[in-house]
């Protein structure tokens, strides 16, 4: 084909039309049209309306990242924000100012589930089973418990309260502080004006699987690898016997004022945590686990 057939109208290799110019593709916006519109293999050359329409494209992008970004920079200030929440429902609890820590407490609450991308009152302790978030389950236990303290106080709140005893039950267990909870709820069966709470929650603690309070409290929680291989160790062995069972039920009579006392004197935490090691590793365990 000779120059003179063609002079005039040039193909736009992006779209095909006959167009009387193209106009580079510069490599900087080459790489946002792959990073942020993901659009890969663009000519180096495009006509002027496809030109717009991609960079229309970039700028989108380059949009959604900005919101994104702002979407992450929010929640990571919420994140650091929620702990000055609880300490501001503590305060207002000392001051018998109940209804301000209700609300600050609820905010803490609604701060994890925007973090944790959940439902209203979906947490769940699945969503801390990383060890790095072992302990915020602890601090959730004592906002559903403070919470069931307060919502104690009339009757209208009867079934925030159930939801807090609900919670709690779920939460507590992979905590150190389990022991106290399980304490002060009992006592408040005698002493609440809605003593049903208090028995709904310890019904639905009992009735989940009994827990090692001792390693739990030497832990600061319930997912390391001992405690695990302890469990399984008194499910799989000790439950199978009689003298075992018996052990069984000895060891949950003493082990949550140890617990307690782990809790009291923290530095024989180490000590306990080398002496569970050393059992859970012993083979005397090992061989009855993997026979
Ligand atoms: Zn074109």
């Amino acid at each position: 084909m000779s120059e003179a057939a063609t002079e005039g109208i040039i193909t736009c290799p992006y779209c095909g039309d006959n167009v009387p110019g193209l106009t580079a593709i510069d490599p900087g916006m080459r790489l946002r049209l792959q990073n942020e519109a993901q659009v890969e293999s663009v000519p180096e050359n495009v006509c002027e309306g496809c030109f717009s329409q991609l960079s229309r494209l970039v700028s989108k992008g380059a949009v959604l990242r900005a919101e994104a970004q702002a979407k992450e920079q929010n929640r990571l200030m919420l994140w650091r924000n929620r702990v000055q929440l609880v300490k501001q429902a503590k305060q207002y609890l000392a001051h018998k100012n109940f209804s301000d820590a209700a609300v600050s407490y609820e905010k803490y609450l609604r701060v994890l589930e925007i973090v944790y991308e959940v439902k209203s009152g979906e947490l769940s302790p699945d969503m801390f089973k990383n060890q790095a978030r072992a302990q915020e389950m602890t601090v959730i236990t004592s906002v559903y418990w403070d919470l069931m303290r307060i919502y104690d106080t009339h009757p209208r709140y009867a079934d925030r309260q159930t939801k807090a005893a609900e919670k709690l039950a779920a939460f507590v267990r992979f905590t150190p502080i389990f022991p106290q909870i399980l304490r002060k709820a009992e006592s408040q069966t005698r002493t609440a004006k809605n003593p049903e709470a208090f028995k709904r929650f310890l019904k639905i603690s009992n009735s989940s699987r009994p827990r090692c309070f001792i390693a739990t409290a030497a832990y600061d929680g319930y997912f390391s690898e001992t405690v695990l291989t302890l469990c399984e160790f008194r499910d799989q062995y000790l439950k199978s016997s009689q003298s075992g069972r018996k052990f069984v039920r000895a060891y949950y009579k003493v082990s949550p004022r140890i617990a307690l006392l782990l809790d009291l004197l923290p530095f024989l935490k180490p000590t306990t945590r080398k002496l569970l090691t050393r059992v859970a590793r012993s083979k005397f365990v090992r061989n009855r686990l993997n026979p």
